[in-house]
Parts: structure tokens; C-alpha cells; sequence
């Protein structure tokens, strides 16, 4: 449940009501919005007379949160949540642009990426370090390595870092060289490893299962933040359907449903979702179009030649020049 307090209520009064929740075992998460503080409850609601709450001061009214997803839920976060990551932010008035390589195969390969992007406007660097590939033979990824280089080529053009993990040992190696952690579409109910993510102290991109229904995916980023982390972005990159002409099927009707169930920042991206370079461009689009926060794009200085993804992936120049006929679609989007 919700307990949405009267405007300008008196600080000693939410807290009373704070406390009592707290002294009934359960726990109590505040949004101080621009007209009115919520107080969001978890825990067993049983233990809770709502017909005493009602009677504490400047309590305006007690709404119920059917859903199982409680923290992610917009319900208990009016506003928007903007995510840090390293140097840069991901919310409502960003133009987020996440590029780079799949996996990191070199370090002059993932430099010379890093230089390209920068250029052409991206916010972050991505690039693959732990490669869940579909064949046990495909190239598995550079794992600490590619993670420094990462971190070099991050620190090198000024861009925050991105990687995917896949074990908890991932995650502990992760965290010494990146800015944010990738969930992957195949982990995205792997509930060990989302707990562990949300005690990482990492922000965490958590992307679409292949075959996850929104209702599940919220439930998968509130494990993440069940364990004390807010900063959760959603990643919509296709879903398994009948059509064959497509890698997978972008749901960008997804991003609309979002901003009405959650607070939490929702990026697109259009590589994993089709699977062909060409079609890259009229999806990135069409995601900020639709009111997208960012997007992920993957790029190769030589895609004919990448160890991973090489069909979908932008050259530097189709990259380039994505991002310019980009510019008034953020325009028209409300991103200044
Ligand atoms: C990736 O971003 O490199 C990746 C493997 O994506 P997904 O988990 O969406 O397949
Ligand atoms: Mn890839």
C-alpha cells in the first residue's frame, strides 16, 4: 500500500506515520515529490490496521498497491527516477546513447571504438567482457581483461562503462573496473545473480528475458532493488515471437506501458532486437520517438570482421551519421 500524505504535511507527522509502520515490522520508503510525499510500505501488510493509519495527522488517504512489484512500481515513486552512472545520467531529459563493440576483443579494437562514439555523441561506452553465447564454441569473451580495457578506454574518452556480468565471480570482478552492470536478456530471472547485482552498489541495466512478459521483468528489477539499490534502467531488446524475418521482435509498445506502470528510466535497443544493421536506424527512431530514455547500439570498426554480432552492428560512419538524424527526433521528444 501507499499512503499519500496532505500537501505540505508537517514533517513530524510523516514521520509518526513512518514509525509506525516501522514498529510493526514492516519497512517504510519515502518519495518527497514536488506536491506531496508517499510513503511506500513493504512487508506483511496484515500486521497493519489501516483504519489507524487513517487517523494520523495529515494522512490524506491509503490507496492499495495490487502489484506484486512494490519499489518499482510508479505507485510509490511519482516522479521519475534519474540514474547516475559515472559521468552521466539516464532519466526523462537525457539523450542517452549507449555504443560500442558486443564483446571487447583488443584493446587498440575497443580504443578506437571508444574514440569513434565519443565523437559521434554517445554518453557510454558498452562492450562484452562475459559473451553468453547462444553456441558454447562462439567466441566466450576477454572476462578481466576486456574489463580493464574497458576501463581505460572509459577513463581515456570520457565515457562511463557498461558490461554485461554473468556469475557472481563477474560481478566481483566487474565492479573494480565499470561504471554500471549489464543483466542479459538470458539472466533476466536468474534471481541469485539480480540479488547480487542490487548488492553491488552498481547501477544495473537490467535487460527483456526473451519470453518475459512486463509483469515479470518488474518483478525481476524489483530482486535488484530489494536488496537496497534504486538504480535500475529497463531494456527493451526484442522478444521471441513467430516472425522469423527479425532476430526477435521489438516490443517498442513496451515503452509506453512502462512509463505507466514504473518510475524507472527505459531504454531500446535496436541491435539485439533485429539483428541487421539496417534496420537499426528506423528502430532507434522510432524508440526515442515513442519516449525512450536512451538507446544501446552496438558498433564495430569492422563489422565483417567482429568475433561477435558483426550483421547488426553500425560502422563508425552509419553510426555517425544515426546520431545526427537523431537530433530532432530528441528534439520533438522534450529532450533539450
Ligand atoms: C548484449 O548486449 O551483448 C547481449 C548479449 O544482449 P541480450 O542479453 O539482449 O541478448
Ligand atoms: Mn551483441
Amino acid at each position: 500500500m501507499i499512503i499519500v500524505m496532505k500537501p505540505q504535511a508537517a514533517a513530524e507527522h510523516i514521520t509518526a506515520v513512518k514509525n509506525y509502520i516501522e514498529s510493526n515490522g514492516l519497512t517504510a520508503h519515502l518519495s518527497e515529490g514536488t506536491q506531496v510525499t508517499i510513503i511506500g510500505v513493504v512487508g506483511d501488510k496484515s500486521r497493519l490496521s489501516t483504519e489507524h493509519l487513517a487517523l494520523f495527522s495529515d494522512v490524506d488517504r491509503i490507496v492499495p498497491v495490487t502489484e506484486s512489484y512494490k519499489l518499482a512500481n510508479l505507485k510509490f515513486h511519482p516522479d521519475p527516477t534519474v540514474v547516475t552512472v559515472g559521468c552521466t545520467q539516464i532519466g526523462p531529459h537525457t539523450r542517452t546513447i549507449i555504443a560500442g563493440p558486443c564483446a571487447v576483443e583488443s584493446n587498440d579494437q575497443l580504443m578506437l571504438i571508444a574514440k569513434a562514439v565519443k565523437r559521434s555523441g554517445a554518453t557510454m561506452l558498452r562492450g562484452g567482457a562475459y559473451k553468453p553465447r547462444t553456441s558454447p564454441y562462439s567466441f566466450q569473451g576477454l572476462e578481466e581483461e576486456g574489463l580493464r580495457y574497458m576501463q581505460a578506454a572509459g577513463k581515456e574518452y570520457g565515457l562511463a562503462t557498461i558490461c554485461e556480468v554473468v556469475s557472481l565471480e563477474a560481478i566481483e570482478a566487474a565492479v573494480k573496473y565499470v561504471d554500471m552492470l549489464q543483466i542479459g536478456a538470458r539472466n533476466m530471472q536468474n534471481f541469485i545473480l539480480l540479488k547480487e547485482a542490487g548488492r553491488s552498489g552498481l547501477p544495473v541495466l537490467l535487460k527483456r528475458g526473451l519470453c518475459a512478459t512486463i509483469e515479470e521483468w518488474l518483478n525481476a528489477a524489483e530482486y535488484i532493488m530489494a536488496e537496497g539499490n534504486p538504480n535500475v534502467v529497463l531494456c527493451e531488446r526484442g522478444i521471441r515471437t513467430y516472425e522469423t524475418s527479425t532476430r526477435n521482435t521489438l516490443d517498442l509498445s513496451a515503452v509506453p506501458v512502462l512509463k505507466e506502470k514504473t518510475h524507472l528510466p527505459v531504454i531500446v535497443d535496436p541491435s539485439h532486437a533485429t539483428g541487421a544493421y539496417r534496420y537499426v536506424p528506423p528502430m532507434a527512431k522510432a524508440a526515442v520517438a515513442c519516449g525512450a530514455d536512451g538507446l544501446m547500439i552496438e558498433v564495430h570498426n569492422n563489422p565483417a570482421c567482429a568475433l561477435s554480432d558483426g550483421p547488426q552492428s553500425l560502422n563508425f560512419e552509419k553510426f555517425s551519421h544515426l546520431t545526427e538524424e537523431l537530433k530532432p527526433y530528441w528534439t520533438l521528444a522534450g529532450r533539450n
